[in-house]
C-alpha cells in the first residue's frame, strides 16, 4: 500500500480486492451519461472507471489529492479526469449539482456520511444512476418496502423517486485495507428524472417514524392537530390503529400533499 495512512475521520477503508472492483465496473450502466466519483481515495476504482469515460472525482483529503495528482497526471492533462479538492457536501451547498448535465454517481462511500450523500444525490436533478458501496444495513433501508422490518423514510423516498432500486451484491470486510467492522453492499438506484427529493416531505416522514413502534396517528400529533389527523384519516380511508411501517409510500405521499394543501 502507498505511504498514506488511512484516516478514520474521513471514513477511509480502501477497496483493494480486484474481483470486487471488476464487479463494480460490470455493474455500471451502459449509457452516455457523464460520471462522478466521490472519494477516489488511492484511486483503485478511479483507475478502472476512467478507462471507460471522462469523469470528475471529489476528494476531501489533502494527502490523497497529492497521491492522485501524480498517479493520474496523464488523464488530468488529457482532460479525462477532473480532480476537485473539496468536501463534496460543501460543493453541493454551493452549486446544487455535481455536474452540469446528466451524470451517474459511483462511489465507495465514507460510511459516516453515506446516507446524507445519497439524499443529496436525490435532490440533484442531474444525477440519474447511483451506484454506491454502503454499510449493508443502510442499503437494506434504502431498498425496504412496506411491512419490511427496515421500512422507513429512506425506503419510502427511494420508492417514490426511483424507477429501480436494488442491492447488487455484498462485500466482505477482507476486501478493504483497513478492513471495516461491518459488511458492505453495493446499492443501485435509477432515479426517475422527473422526480426529486422534496426536503419538506423528508421532514414530514421523519415525524411519522419518530417512534416507529407507536401508532402513526400518535407520531403525527407532533406536526398536526388531532382534528387535522382525523380529517386526513377519514379522507384517505386510513385505519386509526395503523403503525408507520404498515403504510405504503404512495399513501404517505398523498398524506403529505393533503397536509401541504391544508397549509395553503
Ligand atoms: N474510492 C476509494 C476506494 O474505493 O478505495 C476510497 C473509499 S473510502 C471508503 C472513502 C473516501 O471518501 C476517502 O478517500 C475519503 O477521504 C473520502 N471522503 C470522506 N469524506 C469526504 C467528503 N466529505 N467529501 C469528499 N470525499 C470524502
Amino acid at each position: 500500500m502507498e505511504k498514506v495512512k488511512a484516516k478514520k475521520k474521513y471514513g477511509q477503508n480502501f477497496l483493494r480486492d480486484t474481483t470486487i472492483l471488476d464487479k463494480i465496473i460490470q455493474s455500471m450502466p451502459n449509457n452516455n451519461n457523464y460520471m462522478v466519483e466521490i472519494g477516489p481515495g488511492l484511486g483503485d476504482l478511479t483507475k478502472n472507471l476512467v478507462k471507460y469515460k471522462d469523469m470528475t472525482a471529489y476528494e476531501v483529503d489533502t494527502d490523497l489529492i497529492s497521491v492522485l495528482k501524480s498517479k493520474f497526471a496523464i488523464q488530468i492533462e488529457e482532460g479525462k479526469l477532473k480532480l476537485i479538492h473539496t468536501d463534496v457536501l460543501v460543493a453541493w451547498d454551493k452549486q446544487k449539482t455535481l455536474h452540469d448535465g446528466k451524470y451517474d454517481l459511483i462511489a465507495n462511500l465514507p460510511y459516516y456520511i453515506a446516507t446524507n450523500i445519497i439524499l443529496r444525490a436525490f435532490e440533484d436533478k442531474n444525477c440519474e444512476h447511483i451506484i454506491v458501496m454502503v454499510q449493508k444495513e443502510v442499503a437494506e433501508k434504502f431498498t425496504a418496502k412496506v411491512n419490511d422490518k427496515d421500512y422507513s423514510s429512506l425506503g419510502i423516498i427511494t420508492e417514490l423517486i426511483s424507477v429501480d432500486s436494488k442491492i447488487l451484491f455484498d462485500v466482505p470486510p477482507e476486501s478493504f485495507d483497513p478492513p471495516p467492522k461491518i459488511i458492505s453492499s453495493i446499492l443501485y438506484i435509477k432515479k426517475d428524472m422527473d422526480k426529486y427529493l422534496d426536503k419538506d416531505f423528508n421532514k414530514f416522514l421523519k415525524a411519522c417514524f419518530v417512534q416507529p413502534r407507536k401508532k402513526l396517528s400518535k407520531n403525527l400529533t407532533s406536526v398536526l392537530s388531532k382534528d387535522t389527523i382525523f380529517e386526513i384519516y377519514k379522507e384517505l380511508n386510513i385505519n386509526d390503529n395503523v403503525r408507520p411501517h404498515e403504510v405504503s409510500s404512495s399513501l404517505y405521499s398523498q398524506m403529505h400533499t393533503r397536509v401541504k394543501d391544508g397549509r395553503n
